[in-house]
């Protein structure tokens, strides 16, 4: 196994991926090598959806806080293209990964697991869109922007709602570990043993934000990252490992979560929510105004300081 950090070195092409832009790098390669990619987008439906391409990657890029759907059919052609001879890049959840097992030493398949937090049901997502902007004809959803953990609905160029995690209900339930599935809670994949070929996630703990965190399990996952021209400098693992969920443990559940369950059996996602959290988002003004106040005497510390030397 190695561990690298790693990004792509256009800044301009790393726009709209969720950390470094690797997966999209190792996605190109392929596609110029004239295979195919496999990974998660959002259908005509805003549903999130395991799907494939030969020619864009873009609507692929950035990471979906939710539970992709991955239908025995594109399974099947992904089986196609390599009974074909094409040489296929699969990016997905551990799960999804392991999903691929019979296939794992097939030798023009390449699997990449993400490092993973856990995923909502696709029901919770679908609701919450239905309740934050009704009737419109959203066409995209961002979950991060940068380094910066904020939701916002897109209507092509016209961004209809924004929320930091701290004020989305949606986003800070995810994070917090509230409303995940609860298979998700018991991930078996959760550990350095892993399942790709080669592993992707946040470098937590690096000094710069953008990059991506990437461990090579064989010589394949290997090739690939140094063919696909990613910049990459050789880290070690107990530098990341020091934030666990997802690489050394799954996340813990919230300590709202059985109250969380408890509302879902009265009302809807979006309501079961914002009533469990009510707590969190009615301190939110007051911890704020803390958080000033705490930062402007600081300031004034600074400049006592400052006057004394
Ligand atoms: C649900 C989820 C949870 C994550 N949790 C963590 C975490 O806790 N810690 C951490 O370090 N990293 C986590 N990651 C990984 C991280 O967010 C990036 O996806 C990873 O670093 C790759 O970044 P990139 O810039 O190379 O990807 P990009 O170039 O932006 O490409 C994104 C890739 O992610 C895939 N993808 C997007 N959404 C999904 C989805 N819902 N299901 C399956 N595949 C998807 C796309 O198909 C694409 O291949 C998570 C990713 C997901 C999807
Ligand atoms: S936490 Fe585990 S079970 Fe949940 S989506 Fe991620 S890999 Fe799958």
């Amino acid at each position: 196994m190695k561990v690298y950090a790693a990004w792509n070195p256009s800044a301009v092409q790393r726009q709209g991926s969720a950390s470094g832009g690797v997966a999209t790098m190792l996605a190109r390669a392929v596609l110029e090598a004239g295979g195919v990619y496999f990974g998660t987008r959002w259908d005509e439906q805003m549903r999130p959806v395991v799907a494939w391409t030969e020619t864009d990657v873009a609507p692929f890029m950035g990471s979906r806080y939710v539970q992709s759907r991955f239908d025995a059919a594109v399974r099947e052609q992904l089986e196609r293209f390599l009974a074909e001879g094409r040489t296929v890049l699969f990016v997905g959840t551990p799960c999804q990964v392991a999903a691929l097992q019979a296939l794992r030493e097939h030798p023009h398949l390449i699997c990449a697991d993400l490092i993973c937090h856990g995923t909502t049901p696709a029901s919770y997502l679908e609701q919450e869109l239905a309740f934050l902007a009704p009737g419109a004809s959203l066409t995209d959803v961002h979950f991060r922007e940068g380094p910066l953990f904020q939701m916002s609905l897109w209507e092509k160029e016209r961004c209809v709602h924004r929320r930091p995690a701290a004020r989305s209900p949606y986003l800070h339930a995810y994070l917090s570990g509230l409303s995940l599935r609860e298979a998700c809670y018991r991930c078996p994949y959760a550990r350095p043993q892993r399942v790709g070929d080669i592993t992707l996630g946040d470098f937590i703990g690096y000094p710069q934000p953008g990059v991506s965190f990437v461990m090579t399990h064989t010589p394949k996952g290997e090739e690939w990252l140094k063919r696909c021209g990613a910049e990459c400098e050789e880290r070690s693992f107990d530098e990341r490992a020091a934030y666990r969920p997802g690489l050394l443990e799954p996340t813990a559940p919230s300590a709202l979560r059985p109250a969380f369950l408890k509302n879902m059996e009265r009302m809807p996602f979006p309501q079961a929510v914002r009533k469990t959290l009510r707590g969190y988002f009615g301190g939110l003004p007051f911890r704020q105004a803390w958080k000033w106040l705490h930062h402007q005497a600081y300031l004034v510390k600074c400049v006592i300081k400052g006057q004394s030397q």
